[in-house]
């Protein structure tokens, strides 16, 4: 199919263009758009037929359930079918922005948006577009990220484009993600408070707010990925061709060990090891700085395919802050395959 590529840059840049939008969504269609954490592919929610289209574009399992995004706090309602007080309190803190909520789901999300559980994954982003295209076709949209499964997360048009022309209706062409990583998602069912996956909003900013929230071992670990809460993080994810092991050390330690390696290598590294390397590099932000981390991984994820290299070895981020989100992609990139120095 032919997928036209309608440029949106902020919400009064292209009014046509975002009727356009609107139209194909009515329609049951699949939209690439921006998001702040990453590019997401969008469909009607309450359509079940849009939301397959969805799972077949992206090779998508039909066991990874979907996020539904609103622009409207009135609209939760149609979505969850209770909310308890944790969840307004964390509502009212966090959203618009990239947290998303899993709640008890009510009768008019279809089952295939869930994958048949009981619950559903919400969430309001910031992004002004995304809005405006929520908004503007009057649906709740189901939208995974806008890549091929498997692949790292789009955190640019081009990405969408790379991964997904010609499979969908239509790619909103706009800016870059200013998160660049997924959103927190967060289980709030069953009057527990588990952080099911690390993402923007931090583990200690949902703590400032609710108290203690647990945090599902599947987040750092390879083991119990058979019966993990949140189905997505079973699948090998976020993976270049390219084979990428992390190295946990300082930054003298870690250009070390890749300059002293014997193998066709590169490094991911931070803008403060790169000249002390030797070998090929890719960047991905500077050590102190855990967003600039989160918005540079995916796009260096992809870049270590044109590397024409063996092995990847990628400088570990800090487990703190957003830097836990970043952390976490990154063991699914290198299917677990850690060493410390
Ligand atoms: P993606 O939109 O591709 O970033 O993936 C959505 C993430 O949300 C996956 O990790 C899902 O497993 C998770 N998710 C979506 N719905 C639910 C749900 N009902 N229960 C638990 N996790 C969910
Ligand atoms: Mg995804």
């Amino acid at each position: 199919m032919e997928t036209k590529h309608i440029c949106i840059m902020s919400t009064d840049d292209n009014p046509m263009g975002l009727k356009e939008v609107a139209e194909i969504l009515q329609k049951g269609g699949t939209v690439g758009i921006p998001t702040e954490t990453v590019y997401g592919l969008a469909a009607n929610a309450y359509d079940p037929d849009a939301v397959a289209r969805i799972f077949a574009a992206k090779g998508r399992p039909q066991d990874n359930p979907l996020i539904v995004h609103i622009a409207d706090i009135n609209d939760l309602p149609k979505i969850a079918a209770e909310i308890p007080e944790t969840a307004k309190k964390l509502a009212a803190a966090f959203w618009p922005g990239p947290l998303t909520m899993v709640l008890k789901r009510t009768e008019r999300i279809p089952a295939i948006i869930s994958a048949g559980l009981d619950t559903v994954a919400v969430r309001m982003p910031s992004n002004e577009v995304a809005r405006a295209i929520i908004n503007c076709s009057g649906l709740p949209l189901a939208a995974p990220s806008a890549n091929l499964s498997g692949r790292p997360s789009p955190t640019t048009a081009k990405h969408v484009v790379d991964d997904l022309d010609g499979k969908i209706d239509a790619i909103v062409m706009s800016k870059d993600c200013s998160v660049g990583v997924e959103s927190t998602v967060i289980s709030l069912v069953d009057g527990k408070k588990r952080l099911l996956r690390p993402g923007g909003i931090t583990h200690e900013q949902l703590e400032s707010v609710i108290g203690k929230v647990e945090i599902d071992p599947s987040v750092l670990s390879s083991e119990l990925v058979a019966e993990v809460s949140s189905p997505g993080m079973k699948y090998k994810h976020y993976s270049p061709k390219t084979k990428i092991v992390i190295i946990e050390a300082d930054s003298q330690m870690f250009c070390d060990y890749v300059n002293r390696s014997v193998e066709n290598c590169a490094a991911m590294c931070f803008s403060e090891d790169k000249s002390k390397i030797s070998k090929p590099t890719i960047v991905y932000g500077n050590e102190a700085d855990d967003m600039s981390q989160a918005r540079e991984l995916f796009d260096a994820l992809r870049l270590t395919d044109s590397l024409n290299v063996d092995v990847v070895y990628a400088h570990s981020p800090k487990k703190t802050g957003v830097g836990l989100a970043v952390y976490n992609r990154m063991l699914r990139a290198a299917a677990f395959e850690v060493i410390c120095l």
